[in-house]
């Protein structure tokens, strides 16, 4: 296949879409190889929940959250806890980032005619102590349309592009070497794979049906994480989170494969933090799944009880929504392959949102008189089906029916399962801390706390109550199993996206983009993320990348 392009971008994810519409702006001439289908652009943002870290926007002052810049670096810095040489120009990029998160993206975005839904969640609340992780202030800022709302206008403007003759979209084409000409890479060579109609998320086909090879000026690695081949996770796991878990559930498709950073290591670029990863610990089985061992991520409220394994209520700072590594790290300490969430009908009617955009048709669909229905009673309608059918739910009229579910379901490798009398002691306790105005409990006092905030006391916190008052049940009980998700390190580049081969000085002809860049200088996040900066590191990454080209 003989082709002329200016640049080539791998993968058509959000951030290979970004870079290739922007250097299109730009009036180049643009490519983008796709492993799989057309059904199936966009890749991980599609799915995604659309949400996006911005800093004092006014959709923050309206609802009067204090927001800054300077406070917006000190969680980025407590959070990432950078403290490797290789955090340089991972630091410059948070710096970068936050500039844009607070001064360029939310312009951009209107004019891209992308809005955000006026409440903005507060996810990865952290532990508020001197030093600890997570967001001071709410930052989570919800695009209206979730993931295919960020999506579709860089698809529109590559469509329009298309039809002029200046971009080209190469999908079932798989690219299995970069092609490196006196220390430039000049192009890539790969596999054609035979056309394939599975629908969006599906294992596609790997029969091959020929091969291809492009050149262009400049080649962009915009290919993604790894965080869909859970053996590969498992090699990588690092060990200050204890062993890796046996049982996790897939957040990502199966094409999450991780092929273009070996690619890219191989043409020279530097690759670093490979044992940075951003995983949850609140996984369930998808009852409806798409791609293999297809988890959902539940976003939780403040309320529920957490507990392990063993029926043990988990120590501070590991409430939901707190501090997810910590709290992963706390439950591989303990040798958890699951852990429980236990509360009440109420609770999970207002705290359970599912992420995803195929599990929030209301904000996808843009569907106001569906969003209304969020704040009547009732649990929303994906949580419900989940109630229904989830194979890690237990609804019970009892607490000793509770009891038995959870004795049933939980079984450990070891032959335990929950422990009864440790369960009903955590319920007590927390209720009893709930009771009290002036408990010191810590999750009493972040549910109270989080009812100060307008945007949680009306669609996320429920109002205090205890898990046995009988008025908010049935009860419900919930196994979480970790579910893998995003990729913190990878490819290290510069401020303009290049890839840095060993000696530090970029890699003629390589750039690097998105997820496989760790979102920006092989590793933006450092250890842990503030969240809604995946999509925003997409957005920014391909930016820079695609003006440089
Ligand atoms: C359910 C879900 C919810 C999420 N919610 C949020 C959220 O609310 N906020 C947030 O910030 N982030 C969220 N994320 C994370 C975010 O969506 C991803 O980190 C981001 O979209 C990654 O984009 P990307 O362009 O880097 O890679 P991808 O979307 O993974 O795209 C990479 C593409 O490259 C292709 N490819 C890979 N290798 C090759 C090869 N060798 N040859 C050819 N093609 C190749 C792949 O097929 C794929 O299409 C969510 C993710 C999921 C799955």
């Amino acid at each position: 296949m003989a082709h002329h392009t200016d640049a080539l971008v791998i993968g058509s994810g959000l951030s290979g879409l970004v870079a290739a519409c922007t250097a299109l702006d730009r009036g180049r001439t643009v490519t983008i190889v796709e492993q799989e289908g057309p059904q199936s652009i966009g890749g991980q943002a599609f799915w995604s929940f659309g949400g996006l870290f911005l800093v004092d926007s006014p959709e923050q002052r309206r609802l009067g959250i204090e927001d800054s810049l300077e406070l917006a670096w000190h969680d980025w810095e407590h959070t990432a806890g950078f403290d490797r040489e290789d955090d340089a120009w991972a630091r410059r990029w948070a710096d970068a980032y936050l500039d844009f998160a607070h001064r360029d993206l939310r312009p951009w975005l209107r004019e891209l005619g992308v809005s955000l839904f006026p409440v903005v969640g507060h996810a990865e609340r952290g532990a508020r102590t001197e030093g600890g992780h997570g967001n001071t202030v709410p930052r989570f800022h919800i695009v209206w349309g979730t993931g295919p709302g960020i999506v579709s206008p860089f698809t529109r403007q590559l469509r329009e592009a298309v039809r002029e003759g200046r971009a080209r979209l190469a999908f079932r084409h798989r690219v299995t070497e970069l092609l490196v000409e006196e220390g430039r890479v000049v192009g890539v060579a790969g596999d054609r794979l035979a056309e394939d109609v599975t629908v969006r998320g599906e294992p596609s086909s790997r029969e091959v049906v020929g091969d291809f090879e492009l050149r262009a000026e400049s080649v962009v690695v915009a290919t993604g994480g790894i965080g869909g081949e859970l053996e590969r996770v498992r090699e990588l796991w690092p060990a200050s989170l204890g062993a890796a878990p046996t049982q996790a559930v897939r957040g990502v498709p199966v094409h999450v494969d991780g092929s273009g950073l070996a690619l890219a290591g191989e043409a020279g670029a530097r690759l670093v933090n490979g044992d940075r990863m951003w995983h949850y610990t609140e996984g369930v089985g998808n009852w409806d799944p798409i791609w293999p061992d297809h988890g959902i991520r539940i976003l939780p409220g403040p309320s529920s009880l957490w507990l392990d394994h063993r029926g043990r209520r988990l120590p501070s700072p590991n409430y939901p929504g707190f501090d997810t590594l910590t709290t992963l790290g706390h439950l591989r300490s303990v040798g958890a392959e699951h852990s429980w969430f236990v509360l009440t009908q109420s609770i999970v009617e207002k705290e359970f949102t599912l992420s995803g955009s195929e599990q929030n048709p209301d904000l996808t669909g843009r569907n106001l008189r569906r969003l209304a229905q969020r704040i009547l009673p009732g649990a929303p309608a994906p949580v419900q089906a989940f109630l229904d059918h989830g194979e890690d739910f237990i609804v019970a009229g009892s607490l000793t029916e509770l009891l038995d579910g959870m004795e049933r379901l939980g079984a450990n490798a070891d032959g335990t399962t929950i422990d009864r009398a440790a369960v009903v002691a955590a319920i007590e306790e927390r209720d009893a801390a709930v009771a009290d105005p002036d408990s010191t409990d810590p999750q009493a006092v972040e549910i109270r706390r989080a009812r100060e905030y307008i945007g949680d006391r009306l669609v996320r916190t429920a109002r205090p109550h205890r898990i046995l008052d009988e008025r908010h049940w049935p009860l419900i009980a919930v196994r979480l199993r970790t579910l893998t998700r995003k990729t913190l390190g990878g490819i290290q580049t510069d401020l303009d996206s290049r890839a840095l081969g060993a000696d530090g000085e970029p890699v003629p002809g390589l750039f690097a983009v998105g997820e496989a860049a760790g979102f920006g200088g092989g590793g933006v996040h450092g250890y842990r993320a503030l969240e809604g900066t995946f999509l925003g590191g997409c957005l920014h990454t391909g930016l820079r990348a695609g003006r440089v080209i």
